[in-house]
């Protein structure tokens, strides 16, 4: 059976666990959504969006310098090569575009380090329709290039100051102006979490990255892959690699979680490898919380995977065993991001090159002809700047 169910679960995960009022946006975003799709008109202009504005099909490349130092083949899925730098652009594409067929004229977002706000605010200049983006104080004066580029595409950027200032309030806050606002705003959710139907919705605008993937390796190779490898921080750019590949059970589905300073501490943001069910933001799923259900503040050097919760297609794909998770700390994606750097010239984001350092931390297990393929999910070019500080090279 196709999941979610028709109450939006995946087994017992997901779900709509939302206030009364949220209830009708969310019914009338369902209906719409699943009306909208079916147009021929609506997958035409998809299409072309993707393929002439964001350069899809972004490449699979085959690593062979890095291939020889793992002893496996491995490939990269440069979600890096799309337009804005990373996988995120598929999503905001697919929801903004909708949002225009739906009739809206303003669309909303949360954003943390700034990559979902740049890439709703990019689409929106693209479409037309006017853009409020919410951020948390903190993480305004943590990213304030990216709150720049925001305001230069037209965008408005909201201050979040309530709670811990940071991405799951900007979430909180974006809910509430939707209860108020949807008959005009549809709501951006960056991630494939959040109430139903935003974890289908959202995976179904980023399986296009394993729909590609599977073609393309099929090609090249003739088979298909022993392993697929992403990180996955509220798991979209993971979920849009696995799914097409969901009935091929020969292939092993990996999720790299954000281990920060290790599992041992509290300084870490790995939801599916140390928290447990719960409700966050709408949904049931792995969340990192106290025996109070209070959330625990997260930490990862990267600012992508820095967040409590988890979509619940995750939640589901590990109780069920289809997929594994693992952590893996800072200072291990630190060595990925100079490793690839400097083996492929390719300098990956810091939240992919977790994705990296789970292959070469593991490389004893694979043989000779095994087949991997990473998610190379964004460029690391707005990390360099981090690092060098982090490292005292500035
Ligand atoms: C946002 C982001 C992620 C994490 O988000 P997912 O929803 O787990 O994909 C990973 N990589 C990059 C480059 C990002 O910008």
């Amino acid at each position: 059976m196709k999941l979610p169910d028709k109450y939006g679960k995946f087994g017992i995960f997901g779900g709509k666990f939302a206030p009364e009022t949220l209830m009708s946006p969310l019914e009338e975003l369902e209906k719409r959504y699943k009306e909208t799709i079916k147009s021929g008109m609506f997958r035409k202009d998809l299409k072309y969006y993707l393929e002439v504005y964001a350069g899809r099909p972004t490449p699979l490349y085959f690593a062979k310098s890095f291939s020889e130092k793992i002893g496996a083949r491995v490939y990269l899925k440069r979600e890096d090569m799309a337009f804005t730098g990373a996988h995120k652009i598929n999503n905001t594409i697919g929801q903004v575009l909708l949002a225009k067929y739906m009739k809206k004229t303003r669309v909303i977002a949360e954003t943390g380090a700034g990559q979902h706000g740049v890439a709703t605010a990019t689409a929106a200049a693209l479409f037309g329709l006017k853009c409020d983006v919410y951020m948390g104080e903190v993480d305004i004066k943590r990213q304030s290039l990216n709150v720049y580029r925001m305001k230069l595409l037209g965008s408005n950027v909201i201050s979040v100051s309530s709670g811990t200032k940071t991405l799951k309030d900007a979430m909180n806050e974006a809910m509430r102006d939707w209860i108020s606002s949807f008959e005009r705003t549809h709501y951006v959710i960056g991630s494939v979490a959040g109430p139903h139907p935003y974890p289908m919705l959202v995976r179904n605008f980023q399986i296009v990255i394993g729909k590609e993937t599977k073609k393309q390796l099929l090609k090249i190779e003739k088979k298909l892959p022993d392993y697929l490898v992403a990180c996955v921080g509220g798991g979209s750019n993971s979920m849009g690699l696995f799914y097409p590949f969901e009935n091929d059970r020969n292939v092993k589905f990996i999720g790299v979680e954000g281990g920060g300073k290790g599992l041992d501490t509290n300084l870490h943001s790995a939801t599916l490898c140390k928290g447990s069910p719960g409700i966050l933001h709408g949904s049931l799923s792995y969340v990192l919380q106290n025996k109070d259900g209070q959330i625990h503040p997260t930490h990862s050097i990267s600012a992508g995977l820095d967040y409590p919760g988890v979509g619940p297609e995750h939640s589901f794909y590990k109780e069920t065993g289809r997929a594994q998770y693992f952590a893996v700390n800072d200072n291990d994606a630190l060595k990925a991001f100079h490793l690839l750097s400097e083996t492929e010239g390719i300098i990956p984001a810091l939240e992919s090159a977790h994705a990296v350092s789970w292959v070469i931390n593991n490389k004893e297990k694979f043989r000779q002809n095994d087949i991997i393929v990473i998610n190379l999910s964004g460029r690391g070019d707005k990390d360099v700047q981090e690092v060098a500080e982090i490292e005292g090279t500035l």
